[in-house]
Protein backbone atom coordinates (compact mmCIF):
# COMPACT_ATOMS: atom_id res chain seq x y z
CA UNK A 1 0.00 0.00 0.00
CA UNK A 2 1.73 3.47 -1.39
CA UNK A 3 2.64 5.33 1.73
CA UNK A 4 2.50 9.30 1.58
CA UNK A 5 6.09 10.68 1.86
CA UNK A 6 5.40 14.28 2.81
CA UNK A 7 2.54 15.51 5.30
CA UNK A 8 0.33 17.83 3.54
CA UNK A 9 -0.03 21.05 4.68
CA UNK A 10 -3.17 22.44 6.48
CA UNK A 11 -4.32 24.70 3.53
CA UNK A 12 -3.59 22.23 0.95
CA UNK A 13 -5.80 19.72 2.65
CA UNK A 14 -8.82 22.12 3.35
CA UNK A 15 -8.25 23.61 -0.39
CA UNK A 16 -8.64 19.72 -1.49
CA UNK A 17 -12.15 19.18 0.99
CA UNK A 18 -13.48 22.74 -0.88
CA UNK A 19 -15.37 20.32 -3.48
CA UNK A 20 -16.54 18.30 -0.43
CA UNK A 21 -19.58 20.44 0.01
CA UNK A 22 -23.11 18.57 -0.31
CA UNK A 23 -24.98 19.40 -2.77
CA UNK A 24 -29.05 19.77 -2.74
CA UNK A 25 -31.11 17.12 -3.44
CA UNK A 26 -32.20 17.34 -7.30
CA UNK A 27 -35.62 17.58 -7.39
CA UNK A 28 -38.29 18.02 -10.67
CA UNK A 29 -41.56 19.82 -10.96
CA UNK A 30 -44.62 17.75 -11.75
CA UNK A 31 -46.48 18.74 -14.74
CA UNK A 32 -49.48 17.55 -12.92
CA UNK A 33 -49.35 19.58 -9.46
CA UNK A 34 -46.73 21.36 -10.00
CA UNK A 35 -44.99 19.60 -6.93
CA UNK A 36 -41.51 18.60 -6.67
CA UNK A 37 -40.83 14.90 -7.32
CA UNK A 38 -37.89 12.94 -8.08
CA UNK A 39 -37.16 12.81 -11.39
CA UNK A 40 -38.28 9.84 -13.76
CA UNK A 41 -40.57 8.37 -10.43
CA UNK A 42 -43.89 9.08 -10.28
CA UNK A 43 -45.60 11.68 -8.83
CA UNK A 44 -46.19 11.01 -4.35
CA UNK A 45 -48.33 13.98 -4.41
CA UNK A 46 -50.63 13.43 -7.21
CA UNK A 47 -49.42 9.35 -8.59
CA UNK A 48 -48.96 10.77 -12.25
CA UNK A 49 -45.64 10.12 -14.29
CA UNK A 50 -45.75 11.35 -17.91
CA UNK A 51 -49.07 12.17 -18.14
CA UNK A 52 -50.39 8.41 -16.63
CA UNK A 53 -52.07 7.82 -13.62
CA UNK A 54 -50.11 4.53 -11.81
CA UNK A 55 -52.84 5.04 -8.69
CA UNK A 56 -50.06 5.75 -6.05
CA UNK A 57 -51.50 9.08 -4.52
CA UNK A 58 -51.47 9.20 -0.64
CA UNK A 59 -55.02 10.83 -0.97
CA UNK A 60 -56.26 7.91 -2.77
CA UNK A 61 -59.90 6.42 -0.94
ZN1 LIG B 1 -47.96 15.49 -9.22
Amino acid sequence: MAVPRNRHSTARRNSKRAHHAKVGKFFSTCANCKNPHLPHQVCPSCGQYKGRSYGETDQES
